[in-house]
């Protein structure tokens, strides 16, 4: 079996726009999902399919509500009846905030669209992939997912949380050609760390630029961004046969930052 079809949830944006525009040179086809107007829409798609050919479907959900993923997942397999053979869990939030202050809602939001949508996509798409004894699913975790900062004890949560179930999904799906990883990037500067930085900047007196070069050298030895592409392009790579018995993995792009 080889990955054909795939789902890269919060492609319209950040890393799971560079995933796409890996995965769209790579795959027969890609579905991608995420808030946009219509017209990003369309220039996405454009420029994924010249990138290779690649069928492009735009199928978005509210991935807080567990029920329009049930939508979603009817309306990808109306187009593909074989089901995915990669979903790759990305779509994310992100808020900073001291643990007694954070908002309720936000909580309730990053729980939802952080950890249970994954789980609920994860859900609608094995059925088919054991169906075919094959599947790649790839979650985005983050350095976040290993070790902890301030102010962001439900990202930190989220993103534990979603490392535990990649073990668990992979340890079910073990004899059955279907491996389950997480991927746990460090900093990629992408609008969700922009904020951050921005906030970073008026915490420290810093220009922008300056708080940028801090901001990630604080986390990472190697003192560079990640870019969305490194991230695509490892999902790629875990999606080839070469990588059938990679599973339960959590898998750093971090510059470093997991080994201090
Ligand atoms: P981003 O804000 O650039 O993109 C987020 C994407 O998720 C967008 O496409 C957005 O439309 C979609 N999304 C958000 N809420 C949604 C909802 N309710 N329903 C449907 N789609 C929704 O963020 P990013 O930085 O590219 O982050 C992507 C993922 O990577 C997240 O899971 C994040 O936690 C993780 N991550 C990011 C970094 C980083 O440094 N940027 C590091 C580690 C992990």
């Amino acid at each position: 079996m080889v990955s054909r079809i795939g789902l890269v949830t919060g492609s319209t944006s950040g890393i799971g726009l560079g995933i796409a525009r890996v995965l769209a040179t790579k795959l027969e086809a890609l579905i991608i999902s995420g808030f946009a107007t219509a017209d990003q829409v369309t220039q996405i798609k454009s420029e994924l399919t010249s990138a290779k050919g690649c069928q492009i479907e735009y199928v978005n959900a509210d991935l807080s509500r567990p029920t329009e993923i049930a939508k979603m997942f009817n309306k990808i397999h109306e187009i593909f009846p074989e089901g995915l053979d990669v979903l790759v869990n990305n779509a994310g939030v992100q808020h900073v905030c001291p643990t007694e202050n954070f908002p309720n809602d936000k909580w309730d939001d990053m729980i939802a669209v952080n950890l249970s949508a994954p789980f609920h996509a994860i859900k609608s798409a094995l059925p088919k992939m054991k169906e075919k004894g094959y599947g790649r699913i790839i979650n985005i975790a983050s350095a976040h997912g290993l070790v902890a900062s301030a102010n962001k004890a439900p990202y930190c949560a989220t993103k534990h949380g979603i490392v535990g179930m990649t073990k668990s999904v992979a340890l079910e799906t073990a004899e059955s050609g279907i491996t389950c990883n997480a991927i746990c990037p460090g900093f990629a500067y992408t609008p969700l760390v922009k904020k951050q930085v921005e906030a970073y900047a008026d915490q420290k007196k810093l220009s922008f630029e300056e708080a940028k070069k801090m901001f990630v050298a604080d986390k990472h030895p190697h003192k560079d961004f990640v870019t969305p592409e490194e991230i695509g392009e490892m999902i790629a790579y875990l999606c080839t046969p070469a990588a059938r018995m990679i599973t339960g993995a959590t898998l750093s792009i971090d510059g470093g930052w997991s080994a201090w």
